[in-house]
């Protein structure tokens, strides 16, 4: 354990990566369209092939911290039996996915090897969230 506790403030934002296969992919849709009704976030592209760490196909939500409250317990909810991966986003990919993820669903192995330890070393920017929803039915979550 480190000597001192980590700050909330080393996390810029989150991820919630929801997995899905071609058997899903209808039910992976359905949630991503009630997601962009509900929250400001960052849907990323689909990702119809693994990419990056992530084994499976998948689509990305990028989320600030003051979303983490409702958007997480939400996706508890509603994730219609899909798995979700929710990681914070700090200067430590390698970390954020390998020790300090959280799983909706059985966990998937990582391809970790790619990711760097700190992105200040590496010369990459931050992980940031540019809102891509309107969301309407916020009042409803
Ligand atoms: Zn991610």
């Amino acid at each position: 354990m480190p000597t001192t506790p980590r700050s909330l403030r080393d996390i810029g934002s989150y991820h919630a990566h929801v997995y899905y296969d071609d058997a899903s992919r209808a039910r992976a849709a359905e949630l991503r369209e009630r997601l962009a009704e509900r929250f400001s976030v960052q849907l990323g592209r689909w990702r119809d092939a693994p990419t990056g760490p992530h084994p499976s196909a998948a689509f990305q939500v990028a989320f600030t911290p003051a979303l983490f409250a409702t958007l997480v317990p939400w996706l508890m909810l509603n994730r219609a039996g899909l798995t979700v991966l929710v990681h914070p986003n700090t200067d430590n990919p390698h970390e954020d996915h390998a020790t300090h993820a959280l799983w909706m669903g059985p966990p998937q192995p990582l391809k970790l090897d790619g990711l760097p330890r700190s992105l200040r070393a590496a010369g990459m920017p931050p992980d940031g969230v540019a809102a891509n929803t309107t969301p309407h039915l916020a009042d409803t979550i």
